[in-house]
């Protein structure tokens, strides 16, 4: 690295984690330069921002003559693109990593190599091997495409046989280009994630287990730390270590889980930081896009230690009452400068409080303010934890 001048952390990628990345860049002395396709991505509202294909050499080439080390704000970045940059400047994590989270047949097969449990799957390459795969997995099941998707797009949720049709119709055709998978859905009892950090020497913290509900396939409410019991957590941990060890890791990583009788099953992973982990900006002593800025850029990894508990809310489609947040004690408000539209990440809350009780009734009296009882509910109505979906 350069050491005569601030180091320039450059990321892939222009959205709301590029935007938090570089908000944690800053006090560190670290600036931060985007490359996004989209003039308008948010991060270039407070970042340096390169327009450009992911399929554009000479751009590529350009961004990585203005930056030290590179990392990633989504994962569907070209592998290609990001090999041929890696010869020009470190990248973390390193591009073998994407060429495997990319395709989520070959992240099941890590997963298990990694001796994580998944639930049965099949590829599904054509018509007749939906039926094939509908006989031998049964319902009810989803079928993913194995490529490209993210926040439950790109999924059918098959209920009985009858549905095989219409999940065909749905996405029949991403069986042509990059494939299928039938997976048999998990009636879990919960979703977790455990958050990792991996420093360039191979030091390796974990975040609190976080809890987890999603609607419609997308994140609403994380909660940290997940009630439930240690030896979940030391689980959890075991495999994100085996996870980042196999994959000679460094930054956040983060593995979904499902947890059903109390075993955990793998779900996805995400090599960068995740939703689930927003929390931490002020639920954790060091947040992880502050540990992720350090890792990449070999500096000591902070403190994961928890300040108390957090609850963090996803804003999709709208910002909320602003002032209503700003209102409640210790509730912490982060617009990601985006246009208002169905289904976009736009926004999140996070309430923090010394301990669970406290956290329960702060954010009952959010939820009545701002008519989101429901989004709430998991944490008001149940202790801890509520129904799964
Ligand atoms: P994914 O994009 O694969 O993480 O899916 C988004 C969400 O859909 C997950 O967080 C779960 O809530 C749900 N989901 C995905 N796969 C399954 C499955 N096999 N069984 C039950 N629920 C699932």
């Amino acid at each position: 690295m350069n050491t005569d001048r601030q180091p320039v952390l450059g990321i892939l990628g222009g959205g709301q984690l590029a935007r938090m990345l570089t908000l944690a860049a800053t006090p560190l002395g670290v600036k931060t330069l985007v490359l996004d396709n989209a003039a308008d991505a948010c991060a270039g509202q407070i970042s340096p921002l390169i327009r450009a294909d992911w399929e554009d050499h000479n751009a590529l080439l350009a961004f990585a003559g203005q930056v030290d080390v590179v990392t990633f704000d989504f994962e569907n970045v070209p592998v290609t693109a990001v090999r041929r940059l890696a010869k020009h400047v470190p990248v973390y994590p390193n591009p073998e990593v994407l060429a495997v989270v990319q395709d989520r047949l070959s992240e099941k097969k890590l997963f298990r190599e990694c001796g994580i449990a998944t639930t049965a799957f099949q590829v599904v390459n054509d018509r007749t091997g939906l039926d094939a795969a509908l006989k031998a997995i049964g319902v009810p099941a989803i079928l993913k495409t194995r490529r490209l998707g993210y926040d439950g797009k790109g999924q059918f949720r098959l209920k009985t046989l009858e549905d095989a049709e219409a999940a065909w119709s749905s996405l029949g055709d991403f069986a042509l280009g990059h494939g299928l998978i039938l997976e048999a859905f998990v009636p879990f009892d919960r979703e977790l994630s455990v958050l990792a950090v991996v420093g360039r020497d191979g030091q390796c913290h974990t975040w609190a287990l976080t809890g987890n509900w999603h609607i419609d396939g997308v994140l609403s409410l994380s909660l940290a730390p997940a009630p439930g019991n240690e030896s979940l957590r030391e689980q959890a941990t075991t495999l994100v270590h085996h996870l980042a060890k196999r994959l000679d890791y460094v930054g956040v990583l983060t593995l979904e889980l499902f947890v059903k009788d109390g075993q955990l099953i793998g779900n996805e992973m995400a090599p960068r930081v995740h939703n689930s982990g927003h929390w931490s900006i002020e639920g954790s002593r060091t947040s992880q896009f502050e540990n992720h800025v350090r890792a990449v850029l070999g500096m000591p990894l902070g403190d994961t230690g928890m300040r108390g508990h957090a609850a963090m809310f996803n804003w999709i489609g709208s910002l909320p009452d602003e002032k209503a947040v700003l209102a409640t004690v210790d509730a912490h408000w982060h617009d990601y400068g985006k246009q208002p539209r169905q289904g976009r990440k736009v926004g999140h809350t996070t309430v923090c409080a010394p301990d669970l009780a406290t956290l329960r009734m702060r954010v009952g009296t959010l939820a009545q303010a701002l008519g989101r009882q429901d989004q709430a509910s998991p944490l008001t109505k149940h202790q801890g934890y509520g129904p799964a979906n």
